[in-house]
């Protein structure tokens, strides 16, 4: 009787195996296929180093008017395009990316995304932008090179001024209203990026949103900007669709070892990381975070 039960125990662990075998496998296959499942958890035993060109930033620097609204998911920042020439809009081109990319929209996510090292930032932007030759975000989803999106983390520090003084009230405005836009002039989005723009992950992976499932070229800024806790709140205080629920709910982060992650950094990139986690650290241990 017990070498019975032994029997079965064994084949019963036997078929657990092949199931596990089985998804590993067809994780394996759907990953192949469409780029890594965003978002990922960065640490230094899962990416490769490599030196890659420097990132460039056209027209960043000039000042755009956005329509800021709801989603019922998020807060989004849509560039008001009307009358503006297609060569005057926000791009990214070099670093990972073969071509340039036009911005489309920012949005957040207060329930963070990607983590570096094991750590979470309160905030996490993505600056989403499509090839710059379909034309057209809508255009650019055919496309498997048709996205590439800039994440950039925010950590509560001292910010007199930034970018997020510039729509705050925006944000109250449609706080209470899903899908109502309110008008923001003269946003610079150079704003959102970081100070230092040298340093970040970049692989292929999904862009989620809904009713979109795309391949993406994905750029991690491992440098944060800065956020006050007030406009954090402000952010995650919005009302949503799901009325109640956290909103943008983020998708479990993938631990990986994977040589398509490639960290682009240097010594300069590696000092500025040490002095951050000394300094969190310190604020940690004082109890002031
Ligand atoms: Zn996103």
């Amino acid at each position: 009787m017990l070498l019975l039960e032994g029997i079965s125990n064994i084949y019963k662990i036997k078929i657990l195996v092949e199931n596990c075998m089985s998804s590993l496998e067809k994780w394996q296959i759907d990953n192949d296929k469409n780029g890594w499942q965003s978002p990922i958890a960065f640490s230094n035993d899962n990416v490769v180093r490599k030196k890659l060109p420097p990132l460039q930033f056209g027209n960043y620097e000039r000042k755009f008017n956005v329509s800021l609204r709801n989603t019922g998911h998020t807060v989004q920042l849509d560039l008001d395009t009307t009358d503006i020439d297609c060569d005057d809009l926000p791009v990214v081109s070099g670093g990972p990316l073969e071509f340039d990319y036009t911005l489309d929209h920012i949005h957040f996510h207060w329930d963070v995304e990607h983590t570096i090292d094991g750590h979470k930032y309160p905030l996490e932007a993505h600056l989403v932008h499509y090839k710059t030759s379909t034309g057209s975000f809508r255009n650019a989803l055919k496309f498997n090179d048709g996205l590439a999106i800039l994440a950039v983390f925010y950590d509560y520090g001292n910010c007199k001024e930034n970018i997020f003084k510039e729509f705050v009230q925006g944000i109250e405005d449609v706080s209470r209203n899903v899908s109502c836009g309110v008008p923001v002039d003269g946003i610079c989005f150079c704003g959102f990026l970081p100070n230092y723009v040298k340093s970040y992950y970049t692989y292929q992976g999904t862009f989620n949103a809904p009713g979109i499932h795309e391949v993406a070229t994905w750029v991690v800024f491992s440098e944060p900007a800065t956020i006050e806790k007030s406009q954090l709140e402000a952010l995650s205080n919005i009302d949503t669709e799901e009325n109640d629920h956290p909103p943008q709910k983020s998708s479990p982060v993938q631990e990986m070892n994977d040589p398509s992650i490639i960290y682009n950094g240097n010594f300069y990139a590696a000092v500025r990381k040490f002095i951050r986690d000394t300094r969190r650290y310190i604020w940690e241990a004082k109890g002031d975070n």
